[in-house]
């Protein structure tokens, strides 16, 4: 085993024992009341994982992609369930790579200590959905602030962290030179926002993820808050977007083991007929199928983060893991609750709870159609469909 491998074994295993803190009766009864893990959150920060990605000099860990990607498998194949704060991963890549010094100065610190949370992330509106580009909130500058105007939804977490990271138009889009340019990223510090223009408002959801609407009305920011150049936005999410989808797929991965350790754990165990249920190859397959899927998928996951450590660009192989690891994990999941029979409707196995917070990752962060589109027109050079 190399010296990587036997760091990224190490981390596994710390995140596990983190996570045998939190058994299935936790997250039953958060799910019930649609609560947010608070413990939970806390003591990942306090072990230090959610700082992963920040970089030493910060008070992070200064861990690459592979780790970070470990740390979210292991959470989720736990049983636990990293929606609650594996944003903080990816939305501070944003700061990482295109803030200022000052800016990571001020911020990185706290968020590596947890003094601050910064786990949301304002990109989607109602109106626009997937398509980013016409999104309709403006920040108009105004002295030494930006004005924001507009509406958000799905923003999740919002209640629960400290900072936003906003998309919102500078400039109308019937002004600019290329259609990608005139939206702005902003770090929006909601606990001094909410009151003064800026109201969240919870979405019930089929699993407890936090997820809110977000109204803008005449909220000021901070013209020092722009992070990189105005009119550059864009660019600077889709950047992030690679690490994210990566991000996602690891806990696909994660999610699959942890239905077909179960699936397969009970099929050997239940008897029906006199015999182990597992002993019928028609409930055998569908689990050994999906193990194949979740293993080839993850060495797709392992192929992006390799990448992405080593500065090279990784569109190809995230979205292809996001596509792969969200589809595999579905596939476990079914199995899981084909089963479980009757028992995996039943509240106290975790098997509904995880299938219903795993169903999710084939909508969010981007749906399975739009990874389609980009590798048939990125990969495959077909024309653009949209
Ligand atoms: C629980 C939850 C949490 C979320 N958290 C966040 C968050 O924190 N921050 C954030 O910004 N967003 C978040 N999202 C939003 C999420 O990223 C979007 O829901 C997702 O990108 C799809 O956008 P939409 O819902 O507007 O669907 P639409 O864009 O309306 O699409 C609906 C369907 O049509 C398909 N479709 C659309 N256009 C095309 C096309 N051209 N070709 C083929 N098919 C197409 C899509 O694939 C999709 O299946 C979250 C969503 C959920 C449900």
């Amino acid at each position: 085993m190399s010296h990587d491998d036997q760091d990224i074994a190490q981390i596994r295993e710390a995140v596990a024992q983190v996570c045998a803190d939190f058994p299935g009766e936790y997250w039953r009864e958060l799910d019930a009341e649609r609560r947010y893990p608070a413990d939970f959150v806390k003591a990942l920060t306090q072990a230090g994982f959610l700082g992963a990605l920040i970089p030493e000099e910060y008070g992070g860990s200064g861990l690459g992609l592979t780790a970070a990607c470990a740390i979210l498998e292991e959470i989720q194949r736990a049983g636990c369930n990293g929606g609650a704060c594996h944003a903080q991963m990816y939305t501070m890549g944003t700061l990482l790579r295109h803030g200022s010094a000052a800016q990571k100065a001020q911020w990185l610190p706290a968020v590596a200590s947890g003094e601050i949370r910064l786990q949301a992330f304002g990109v989607t509106e109602p109106t626009s959905g997937t398509d980013t580009l016409s999104l309709r909130t403006t920040a108009v500058r105004d002295g030494s602030s930006y004005v924001v105007n507009g509406q958000k939804i799905w923003t999740s977490r919002a209640e629960h962290s400290d900072l936003m990271v906003l998309l919102a138009r500078t400039t109308p889009k019937d002004q600019v030179a290329k259609r990608t340019d005139g939206l702005s990223v902003f770090l929006l510090d909601m606990r001094e926002a909410v009151g003064q223009g800026l109201t969240i408002r919870p979405i019930r959801t089929m699993m407890n993820h936090a997820t809110t609407e977000v109204f803008f009305d005449d909220v000021r920011v901070p013209a020092e808050n722009l992070i990189g150049e105005e009119g550059k936005g864009f660019r600077y999410i889709l950047d992030g977007m690679n690490s994210e989808r990566t991000l996602i797929a690891a806990e696909c991965i994660g999610d699959g083991r942890w239905f077909v350790e179960k699936a397969s754990a009970y099929a050997r165990e239940r008897a029906v007929f006199g015999r182990p249920i597992g002993q019928n190859q028609g409930v055998q397959f569908p689990i050994a199928r999906a193990y194949a899927q979740i293993e080839a998928a993850n060495l797709m996951v392992t192929e992006a983060a390799r990448k992405f450590d080593q500065g090279l660009s990784i569109g190809r192989e995230a979205n292809m893991a996001k596509l792969l690891a969200s589809e595999a994990s579905w596939a476990a999941a079914e199995a899981c609750v084909q089963t479980f029979g009757g028992y995996g409707f039943a509240e106290e196995y975790d098997v509904e709870r995880k299938f219903r917070e795993n169903r999710l990752y084939q909508v969010a962060p981007v749906s399975t159609n739009l990874i389609l589109s980009y590798l048939a027109e990125h990969v495959l050079k077909m024309p653009r469909s949209y």
